[in-house]
């Protein structure tokens, strides 16, 4: 198996004697494009907060061999582990080349900031062309649309090295054609990467999961193929109900 791998055995979460997350066991393997979905309250959020070190977790949570369970949440980030949020966090007052700039680390003088264009970094002029936001290089970050801004946020994770990919509703507020490009967009950073959507969009996770795992009440309710789990009982149970 390759090494990059997210495998979480028996992670439980707990506010005040309230299991948020009880006792979830889940493997994502790299170029398995994982959806994570369920209602309201499953714990979806506060999964992703114990796998970034957000939030306190029992159990094990293993990047490959690394557990990262006990780790800070820096140094979470630091192994390969990125995460997006619904509200993308970009620096709007700053152009989308100095924010990859800034997430990739080298963005801490201003000597970086009055770079000659020649010298945009590989990794950079990669994570552009990969967002597909090449063109809109020079512009500022607060000028883009919602959709690329969510873009410009999973390309400052791709220039960071994150291996691992855990997305919070990427495709929320955006326009079909949008949703298309990010489910494209998913699928190529997702085929070398290990990813997590969790996700509200039931179109979007139909088109685009390799793989889904239902959650509910803080447990895995269900987990396989898109038509495995719309075949499942409970799943339907759950969304009907909702
Ligand atoms: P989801 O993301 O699936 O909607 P969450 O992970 O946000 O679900 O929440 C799971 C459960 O944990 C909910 O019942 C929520 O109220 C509770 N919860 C989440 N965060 C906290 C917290 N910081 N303190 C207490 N309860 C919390």
């Amino acid at each position: 198996m390759n090494a990059d791998y997210l495998e979480l055995s028996d992670v439980r979460v707990s506010f005040d004697g309230f299991l948020a997350v009880d006792g979830v066991s889940m493997t994502v393997l790299q170029g398995d494009l994982r959806f994570l979905i369920g209602p309201n309250g499953a714990g979806k959020t506060t999964l992703v907060d114990a796998i970034t070190g957000l939030a306190p977790a029992t159990g094990s949570v293993r990047f490959g061999r690394t557990e990262l369970l006990g780790r800070k949440v820096h140094r979470i980030a630091r192994l390969g582990i990125g995460r997006t949020f619904q509200t993308a966090s970009v620096f709007e007052e700053l152009t989308v080349l100095q924010n990859l700039d800034i997430a990739a680390g080298a963005g801490r003088g201003p000597l970086t900031l009055l770079r000659a264009r020649s010298a945009v970094p590989d990794a950079v002029a990669e994570a552009l062309e990969t967002v597909g936001l090449s063109a809109r290089r020079d512009e500022k970050a607060g000028v883009l649309a919602h959709g690329q801004k969510q873009w410009l946020e999973i390309g400052m994770l791709l220039v960071q090295n994150s291996r691992v990919l855990l997305l919070d509703e990427p495709v929320a507020g955006m326009s079909g054609e949008e949703r298309e490009q990010t489910g494209e967009l998913l699928r190529r950073v997702g085929a070398e990467r290990t990813v997590v959507v969790v996700e509200h969009d039931m179109d979007f996770m139909r088109t685009f999961a390799d793989s889904v795992t239902v959650l509910h009440a803080g447990k895995v309710l269900s987990e396989g193929t898109v038509a495995q789990v719309q075949a499942d009982e409970g799943v339907q149970e759950v969304y009907l109900g909702e």
